[in-house]
């Protein structure tokens, strides 16, 4: 495996693999790498001849009061990770080597980034689109890998593949959970014991919310109610910062559930705010 900190060294080492004709697998990650990282990086193994995997905490994606200074890093565990499932190259740059003081455009998500976590975090979404188009046009992947766990994200990136016509597969991944069914997500380590345990809660809520959808229940309305139901009687360490139904990849408000529906959550803990959803497709 090998580790490029610049752009210049990825490049010329991805060019050789292009002459070759290989196809790139490209995985974006902010590294403190878990089993979901993993299975992404599975994933594009299976599908690609060469799998990138950038490891970059991007501080434009970061509000002045969150976690950019904060949030966890382990650059050696992240290499360990990363070669133990077959990654080729990983790409690590410094800030510098993304942005710099002559950088002159500005990139702005005018539509699914109103609701849910670009709601909470104003111009997070921005700053992920900046990011990505830039990680984008340095490796020129034939297809990126993003997790369904930010389904918000997943569904912005979506749109940023297809209005700036980057000519990227890209492969939506399944949510890799713990075994009691808390998401994986480089935050969990951020938890105390106590509120570890009561984090179950946020999957249990979700599972019920698809239950009453499996069940026949159809208002939405209905069901986000249930849901923040279920967490308002358990959470007693956590602060529920939304729950919504919405279309999905859409992301639109819906009264009545006839198509592909999301069930998202966010919460906050004193040192982590966890996000996690549900997406149910309604057979027609
Ligand atoms: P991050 O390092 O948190 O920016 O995540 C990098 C990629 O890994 C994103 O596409 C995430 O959606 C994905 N990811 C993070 N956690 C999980 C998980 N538990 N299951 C599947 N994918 C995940």
């Amino acid at each position: 495996m090998k580790v490029a900190y610049t752009v210049k060294d990825l490049r010329d080492w991805l060019a050789e693999s292009k002459k070759s004709g290989g196809t790139i697998g490209f995985v974006p990650t902010m590294g403190y790498l878990h089993d979901g990282h993993a299975s992404l990086f599975y994933k594009a193994k299976e599908t690609a001849d060469i799998v990138v995997a950038s490891v970059f905490v991007n501080p434009t994606q970061f509000g002045p009061n969150e976690d950019f200074e904060t949030y966890p890093r382990d650059f050696e565990h992240d290499l360990r990770i990363a070669e133990s499932c077959g990654v080729d190259i990983v790409f690590h740059p410094d800030v510098s080597e993304i942005y710099s003081d002559s950088d002159m455009i500005q990139l702005k998500v005018t539509d699914r980034a109103d609701v849910l976590c670009g709601k909470s975090r104003p111009g997070h979404f921005d700053g992920v689109v900046t990011v990505l188009t830039r990680l984008f046009h340095i490796v020129q992947p034939d297809y990126a890998f993003f997790g369904k766990k930010d389904a918000q994200q997943l569904a912005i990136v979506q749109g940023l593949i297809q209005t700036l016509h980057f000519p990227i597969r890209l492969i939506p991944c399944e949510t890799v959970r713990e075994a009691d069914g808390l998401a994986k997500s480089s935050r969990n380590v951020r938890l105390s014991v106590e509120e570890r345990k009561e984090a179950v809660h946020l999957y249990q809520s979700l599972t019920l919310g698809r239950h009453l959808i499996e069940k026949g229940e159809r208002d939405a309305e209905r069901i986000r109610q249930a849901v923040m139901a279920h967490l308002e009687e358990h959470l007693k360490l956590g602060r529920i910062d939304y729950v919504e139904v919405l279309s999905y990849p859409q992301l639109k408000v819906i009264e009545s559930i006839n198509d592909t529906v999301i069930i998202a959550l966010a919460v906050f803990y004193a040192n982590a705010r966890l996000i996690d959803n549900v997406i149910i497709e309604i057979p027609s």
